[in-house]
């Protein structure tokens, strides 16, 4: 007797759990499925991400639905459109043998006429985005006043997503005799008063300990200068020639940015984020799903629920804000009994967050030293050796051997060998030649001072009410960097310094053009100091003068905007300093 029989499920289900080929149940399906068949019951199931939910919950309810009955007698939450269509197609599978059985996705940027149209030919499950849902019901385009069973799935995500009011205003469309199912990886205070409030005496199922991530998942932390972050993943990747892989930003710009640039490197990658329209994100998640992209870059919403298998890597280029989100960023590797690495590109300063992760997900990372030049060459050339000896001879090529052989006639196969590979590998072997060590180590730690940087006058200061620590806080959200990302932040009483890295100079000019704070102008300028004030730092290996471009070239780029010239210097020029900085205020605020 099959393991999914034996859990109570009919023959049409076996059939199809048969042809998915699935073999054995995984805990959270052997733990939900007897009690949800069984009994009439809410429940609360908690197993990690890629563990088998879905069927956990589908297997039972397409068992449970009368496909004789054309009314809705289901209604699934899900928190994004990707995750809603996954689940829809997944019920479809399950219930390739119940004919009359209909299953409408309902989510956001698609026709809300067609899923309408859909519903009213009769759909017995409908799989639905809150926002989308909502504009259903206010419509009264479907009617859940008599459904049997409500699933919250990817409860934690939904509620992540601020649903809340969403889901609590669906609910109170449905039948207080329904059962409600909720799924969740994992159980924050805000899924727990759902279940309170929502549900009544739920079924409590936890699979492993609450919140861990998959044992599956490796993790791992690599330490770079901030400003080395993008080559440090470059060479993550190149150290990782079969990568197929999720790499996480934090914000839109971010997550484009990186995109563009390694696809102007040359690597199949891709950018998904929620300003890409409907139609790109399906375009990318498709290729995705191909492999015609290996790296797909991400924001955490665009990337909710994205289940596709043999994931090999997650890469945390940025850390999340919220480090719980961490598990689900981990989650997308290592899934269905595959093994996945996660990765995380962070700075110093960033270290002790590994340490509240560990606490989290129980687990330990391992820190590794980015990989060198030499050794991607080594895995690089190896790589593709290990290519060569598997694949199949085209034999199409036959009847230009012999002219081929001509040319290469005086060649022993040793000579040929490097030949071939030079031909393939010198490109890359040049670039990696001369390229730098990335390990935090060896470049002198954060914060920096290089060329790499550029150091700001903001003319506000602690008379505004500003620390250094509100005023890096002020300028993180204004702009929407990272806390590293601002640094050095000096204030003084009517105005401050801080650095950031070259690459964010244009976003703080252009969002300091003309800004306003609590009805004072806030004007930001560059300085021609770095504000090195301690001496003795290193410079930065060459790294920063990329495109032939060094800072005080690129510093007259905005000339015009910093006619004072103002540094930083201690000693001697500060009182002129000072001055120079309190007439240029003066002049700022008369034109105010
Ligand atoms: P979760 O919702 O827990 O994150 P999913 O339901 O998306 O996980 O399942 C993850 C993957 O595992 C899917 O590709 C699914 O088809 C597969 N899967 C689920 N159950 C089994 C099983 N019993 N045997 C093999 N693969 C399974
Ligand atoms: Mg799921």
């Amino acid at each position: 007797m099959n393991a999914f029989q034996e859990l109570g499920l009919d023959a049409d289900l076996l059939q199809a759990i048969t042809d998915m080929g699935f073999e054995t149940p995984s805990e959270v399906q052997e733990k939900s499925i007897p009690i949800l068949l069984q009994q009439e019951t809410d429940l609360v199931s908690l197993a990690q991400t890629g563990t088998g939910k879905t069927a956990a919950f589908g297997f039972p309810l397409i068992q449970k639905i009368n496909p004789g009955s054309k009314k809705t007698q289901a209604l699934i939450l899900s928190p994004t459109r990707e995750l809603c269509l996954q689940i829809t197609n997944e019920l479809k599978l399950y219930s390739k043998y119940k004919k009359s059985l209909n299953v409408v996705a309902v989510y956001g940027g698609a026709s809300i006429t067609e899923q309408a149209k859909s519903i009213s030919r009769g759909a017995q499950i409908i799989v639905a985005t809150p926002g989308r849902m909502q504009d259903m019901i206010r419509r009264n385009l479907a009617d859940i006043s008599n459904i049997d069973y409500c699933v919250l799935d990817e409860a934690d995500e939904m509620l992540n997503m601020g649903f809340y009011e969403d889901i609590k205003s669906i609910l109170s469309h449905t039948p207080q005799e329904k059962k409600t199912w909720l799924f969740s990886a994992t159980m924050p205070k805000e899924v727990a008063k759902i279940a309170k409030k929502f549900m009544s005496n739920p079924v409590e199922i936890t699979v492993g300990s609450k919140n861990t991530g998959t044992a599956n998942v490796s993790h791992e932390y690599y330490l770079v200068n901030h400003r080395n972050r993008y080559d440090a993943l470059k060479r993550l990747a190149d150290a990782n020639p079969d990568i197929f892989s999720v790499i996480f930003c934090r914000t839109k710009r971010d997550t484009q940015k990186v995109a563009e640039k390694l696809i102007e490197d040359g690597y199949n990658a891709a950018a998904l984020h929620g300003d890409l329209s409907q139609n790109q994100r399906d375009l990318v998640m498709k290729s995705f799903r191909t492999r015609q992209i290996q790296m797909l870059v991400a924001t955490d919403v665009a990337a909710r629920g994205i289940d596709v298998d043999d994931i090999t890597h997650v890469i945390n280029y940025q850390l999340p804000d919220e480090i719980e989100t961490y598990t689900h960023r981990s989650g997308r590797t290592g899934r269905a009994g595959k093994q996945g690495v996660s990765m995380v590109i962070i700075s110093k300063s960033e270290v002790r967050k590994i340490r509240t992760i560990e606490k989290i997900i129980q687990q330990k990372f391992e820190q590794k030293e980015i990989p060198d030049g030499k050794e991607i060459c080594k895995i690089q050339l190896f790589h593709l050796a290990e290519d060569i000896r598997k694949t199949e001879i085209n034999h199409d090529i036959d009847p230009y051997l012999p002219t081929i052989n001509e040319a290469l006639e005086s060649f022993t196969k040793e000579e040929l060998i490097k030949k071939f590979f030079s031909v393939e590998f010198t490109r890359f072997f040049n670039y990696y030649e001369k390229a730098p060590d990335l390990s935090s180590e060896s470049s002198g730690g954060r914060p920096e001072v290089s060329e790499g940087n550029t150091r700001y006058f903001i003319n506000v200061g602690s008379k505004d009410g500003f620390d250094w620590k509100s005023l890096k806080d002020f300028l993180k959200e204004e702009l929407n960097l990272e806390r590293d990302d601002v640094f050095k932040v000096d204030v003084k009483g009517s105005f401050s310094f801080f650095n950031t890295d070259e690459q964010h100079t244009d976003l703080i000019l252009s969002t300091f053009s003309e800004f306003n704070h609590n009805g004072r102008f806030v004007n930001v300028e560059v300085t021609k100091d770095k504000g090195s004030d301690k001496g003795g730092r290193r410079r930065d290996r060459g790294g920063s003068k990329r495109n032939g471009k060094n800072f005080d070239k690129k510093g007259s780029d905005f000339g015009g905007r910093r006619r004072s010239d103002r540094t930083e210097k201690k000693g001697g020029r500060k009182a002129n300093r000072s001055k120079n900085i309190e007439n240029s205020l003066k002049r700022r605020r008369s034109k105010a």
